[in-house]
């Protein structure tokens, strides 16, 4: 019953596979530092020894532009085992804590050990990235891990099928290839963990399941990522930041901007200078931006027509097109379209938009704007563009979100010291560095009485007179 190949599993050795990581998952609670940095440097070299794969697979998912593939498939990977390697030791380490004066002569430490056996399902936006990346907090934090990576990108899920197989046993790190039943036959099983990346409508699915068996779940989920384009920002130097953010892998990205609040009076110039940016980095020659072997494609026919219906959607209700607008059905291309005229009533203020369409909303008032976004879910991330610290701070104090980055966007996911996650509607739990690490922990409180004594034997029955003055001064006092 090999599972680390492209075979798809049943329900039953998917249910054989679970069992056998358990017996693995007790003996890795014990294994030392250096048995964990072991596993993650193989991680490493295989990476680093199969980068040409690595891209390749990404190019015939969804033409992936290599540097693409780089810099936010490969080094965000290699970038989170080199902090895991390099922080491991101190990770691990017990944590005293203080001794409160009612607990007076005890010692207490907080011990972090694997959850145990952990389940990883993965979208498909960023395959490799997102399943790799909670992969090295799990293996890490000490546990064993089943894998479904999504069926959308077949080569990459394949690639990590492979990969995995190449550097695991099954009852260790195990891959399970397949389409949604896969993901519902893993999700009956008692997990110790789950780790969940993918969209809020399937985040409540998965936390369903969780519930059945009490199973701790990190959900990284997704959602509208609004930007505010406050009136004193440097608008070529926000229009630059923006439109790379947006575009990189063509808007398929968990954070990418997803609408602009620009103040009125630099609405227009913001729209001309993102222009000029889109011509800067995808049409140099002025041949079209569908020549730019920098420009990522829809992952499928399905998403491209969700995407375009949005556009013609909002065009019937009064949105204008500013720039783009063009597609290809044939090669899933939709050219970078930015929509003014937007309204709530359409899809694409609506739904989390995925894809390389960039409505802008004019606003008077910060208050407004940040009203807006308070009227919308709590989003994954939140870009504030301006001078003005105070305005800033007023921003970060009147909303709430997952993340938030003051001029600039996107970047914040490589900040391995930077929690990285969502509120509500956006996820659950926290990803990235330490707190990928302690996603996949359990916080064990330790307390150690000394032999003999104890804090509580004046206060144990019978209740007497002086039990109850103690009791009365504990409540006073502490
Ligand atoms: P998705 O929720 O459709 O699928 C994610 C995974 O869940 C896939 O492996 C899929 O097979 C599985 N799945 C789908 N339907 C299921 C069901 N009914 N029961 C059980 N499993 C099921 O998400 P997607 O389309 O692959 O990815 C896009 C979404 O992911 C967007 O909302 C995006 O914002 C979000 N996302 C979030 C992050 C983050 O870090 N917060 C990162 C990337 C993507």
């Amino acid at each position: 019953m090999p599972l680390n190949t492209s075979e798809k599993p049943s329900a039953i050795n998917i249910y054989q596979l679970f069992k056998s990581q358990h017996p693995t998952s007790l003996n890795w609670r014990t294994a030392s530092v250096e048995e964990r940095i072991v596993r993650l440097k193989k991680i490493r070299t295989w990476i680093k020894d199969h980068q040409q794969d690595i891209r390749d697979a990404l190019r015939k998912d969804f033409n992936k532009p290599e540097p693409e593939t780089d810099l936010t498939e490969i080094f965000p990977v290699t970038s989170e085992i080199n902090h895991a390697i390099k922080n491991l030791k101190k990770w691990m380490r017990p944590k005293s804590v203080s001794t409160p004066l009612p607990m007076l002569g005890t010692t207490a430490k907080i011990h972090l050990e694997p959850k145990g056996t952990s389940l990883i399902i993965s979208p498909w936006n960023y395959p490799f990235n997102l399943t790799i990346g909670p992969l090295i907090s799990a293996i890490a934090a000490g546990c064993t891990a089943m894998i479904k990576p999504s069926e959308m990108t077949p080569y990459t899920s394949e690639l990590i099928s492979r990969m995995i197989s190449e550097l695991f046993s099954e009852n260790e790190v195990a891959v399970c290839l397949g389409e949604v039943e896969v993901s519902q036959a893993l999700l009956k099983l008692p997990f110790d963990h789950i780790f969940f990346t993918g969209s809020p409508a399937v985040g409540k699915i998965v936390m369903k399941a969780a519930a059945e068996h009490l199973t701790s779940v990190t959900l990284e989920l997704g959602g509208k990522s609004p930007v505010i384009i406050d009136a004193d920002a440097d608008l070529k130097d926000a229009a630059e930041k923006l439109i790379w953010g947006k575009y990189v892998n063509c808007g398929q990205t968990c954070i990418a901007p997803d609408y602009i609040l620009a103040h009125e009076s630099v609405y227009e110039a913001l729209i001309s200078e993102m222009k000029v940016a889109l011509q800067k980095m995808y049409d140099p020659a002025f041949k079209g931006i569908d020549h730019s072997p920098d420009m990522a494609r829809i992952v499928n026919n399905k998403h491209f027509q969700r995407l375009i219906n949005y556009v013609e959607e909002a065009v019937s209700k009064g949105g204008e097109i500013a720039f783009g607008g063009k597609s290809d059905s044939k090669t899933n291309y939709i050219e970078p379209t930015i929509l003014t005229n937007v309204s709530d009533d359409m899809l694409v203020m609506q739904e989390e938009i995925f894809g390389p369409l960039f409505p802008m909303i004019p606003y008077t008032t910060l208050d407004e704007a940040i009203r807006y976004v308070n009227s919308k879910p709590k989003p994954l991330a939140l870009y504030y563009f301006g001078k003005n610290s105070e305005k800033s701070a007023k921003v970060l104090q009147e909303t709430s979100s997952g993340n938030v980055v003051v001029n600039d966007c996107v970047i914040h996911f490589l900040h391995m010291e930077l929690p990285f996650g969502g509120v509500n509607n956006s996820g659950i739990g926290k990803a990235h560095g330490f707190h990928g690490f302690l996603a996949f922990s359990n916080e064990k409180g330790v307390l150690k009485q000394r032999v003999g004594l104890n804090n509580v034997t004046l206060l144990r029955p019978p209740y007497g007179i002086k039990a109850k003055q103690i009791i009365a001064s504990l409540i006073k006092w502490f």
